[in-house]
C-alpha cells in the first residue's frame, strides 16, 4: 500500500499502532479512491452511486428511466446503463485491491434527475421514442414538494426494483471480472439507503441476492458479499434489533439522521444554527459534530439493539461526522468498527481514532 512519507508518515504509523477503529473513505471515483488509499484508507465506507448517474453522457438514459411509464420502459433505459455501471465498479474494485467496498444503491432526491430545460426533454424524447408533451406530463406527476422526505433511497428500490437489480448485477459482474483478472477478490458490501423498516430491507435483500445468484450461476464463480443498511432515520435506529435480523452491517448516515432527528434541513441549517450555537442551544454545529445527546443516543441504542440480534454485526459511520475528531471519539466510545471520511480527512480520522483509543484506555 502506498504510504505517506517523512515525519507525517511516521506520525501516522504511530497513530495506526494505537487506534482500534478502522478508517475507510467516502469515494465514488477511481481518483478519489486512489487518493484515499494514499492517505491510508482501509476500504470504501460509502460509494454514492447516484453521483455516477449524473455523468454527462448518462443523464439522458437516467432521465429516460425515471420518466418511463412502465417497467419495460425503465428496463430499456437500465440496459443502457448496466455496462457503464459495471465498468464504474470494475475500476473501483481494482483500485481498492481486495479491501472492502461499501456500495450504496441509488439514493437520489428524484427532482435532481428530472429534466428542466427544453433541450433536456428533447434529448430524452429522442432516446425513449416518446413525445416531449408526454414526458412533461410525466415529470409534472413526479414533482414532489419535499424531495428529501420523498421518493428517495430504498423507496425508489421498492417501487422500481429493476433499478437495484441492475446495480446489483453490475456490482457482482464487476466483482467476478476483477477476481478473475487480478486474483484479489473484491469484497462488496451492498448497502441499502433510507431504510425505516425491516420489511423494506428484506425486500431489497431479496433483489440483491437474486441478482448475485444469477451472476454467479452465469459466470460459474461466487464472490463473498454482505448486504446491509444505512441507519439514517430515527425509526431505523429504534427498530435496529429486527433490522439486524436481515442486515449484516449498519452504517450510520449521520447527515440524514441529524436532519430527521432534529427536524432541521441539512441544506438550510446554516441560516440559524450559528445563532443556536452562540446561544448555547447546541454545544456545536450538529451537522459537523455528532449531537451526542440526541443523534448519539439513537446511534448507541441502534448499536446495542443490532448487536443483541447479531453479535458480529459490522458497524460504521459514513456521514460527514466520520471525519470529525469529536465525533470519532464518540464512535470509539460506542465501539463502532470503522469510520468513513472523505479522502482528504482520512489522515485526520486516523489521528483522531488513535487519540480516542488512548483516551478510552
Ligand atoms: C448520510 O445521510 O449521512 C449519508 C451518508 O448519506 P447522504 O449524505 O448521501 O444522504
Ligand atoms: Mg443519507
Amino acid at each position: 500500500q502506498p504510504e505517506l512519507s517523512g515525519d507525517f508518515g511516521t506520525l501516522m504509523q504511530w497513530a495506526d499502532a494505537k487506534r482500534r477503529l478502522k478508517v475507510r473513505t467516502n469515494a465514488e471515483t477511481p481518483l478519489d479512491c486512489r487518493t484515499a488509499r494514499e492517505f491510508g484508507a482501509e476500504g470504501v465506507g460509502l460509494c454514492r452511486t447516484e453521483h455516477m448517474f449524473f455523468d454527462g453522457a448518462r443523464i439522458t438514459a437516467v432521465r429516460q428511466m425515471i420518466l418511463a411509464s412502465d417497467e419495460k420502459g425503465r428496463r430499456a433505459a437500465l440496459d443502457k446503463l448496466l455496462p457503464e455501471q459495471r465498468s464504474d465498479f470494475v475500476e473501483i474494485f481494482e483500485v481498492m485491491a481486495g479491501l472492502p467496498v461499501t456500495i450504496r444503491l441509488l439514493d437520489p432526491p428524484l427532482h435532481e434527475f428530472l429534466p428542466h430545460e427544453e433541450n433536456e426533454f428533447e434529448d430524452v424524447a429522442r432516446a425513449a421514442g416518446i413525445d416531449v408533451e408526454t414526458l412533461r406530463r410525466r415529470a409534472a406527476e413526479l414533482h414532489e414538494f419535499n424531495p428529501m422526505l420523498g421518493h428517495r433511497g430504498c423507496r425508489l428500490g421498492v417501487t422500481y426494483p429493476e433499478i437495484y437489480e441492475m446495480q446489483a448485477r453490475a456490482i457482482f459482474e464487476a466483482a467476478v471480472a476483477v477476481a478473475e483478472k487480478s486474483g484479489a477478490a473484491p469484497i462488496p458490501e451492498v448497502m441499502i439507503p433510507l431504510v425505516a423498516t425491516r420489511r423494506e430491507l428484506e425486500l431489497m435483500k431479496i433483489v440483491v441476492d437474486k441478482a448475485a445468484q444469477a451472476v454467479f450461476a452465469d459466470k460459474g464463480r461466487t464472490i463473498e458479499y454482505l448486504v446491509g443498511t444505512m441507519i439514517e432515520l430515527p425509526r431505523a435506529a429504534l427498530r435496529a434489533g429486527e433490522i439486524a435480523e436481515v442486515g449484516e452491517f449498519f452504517s450510520f448516515g449521520t447527515n440524514d439522521l441529524t436532519q430527521t432527528t432534529l427536524g432541521v434541513s441539512r441544506d438550510d441549517a446554516a441560516r440559524f444554527l450559528t445563532t443556536y450555537v452562540e446561544k448555547g442551544i447546541y454545544a456545536r454545529d450538529p451537522f459537523v459534530s455528532i449531537d451526542v445527546e440526541g443523534v448519539g443516543e439513537l446511534i448507541s441504542l441502534a448499536a446495542e439493539r443490532g448487536r443483541a440480534t447479531r453479535p458480529e454485526i459490522k458497524l460504521g459511520i459514513c456521514g460527514e461526522h466520520g471525519g470529525d475528531p469529536a465525533s470519532i471519539a464518540f464512535c470509539e466510545a460506542t465501539r463502532l468498527d470503522y469510520v468513513s471520511a472523505s479522502p482528504y480527512r482520512v489522515p485526520i480520522a486516523r489521528l483522531a481514532a488513535a487519540q480516542a483509543a488512548l483516551k478510552a484506555k
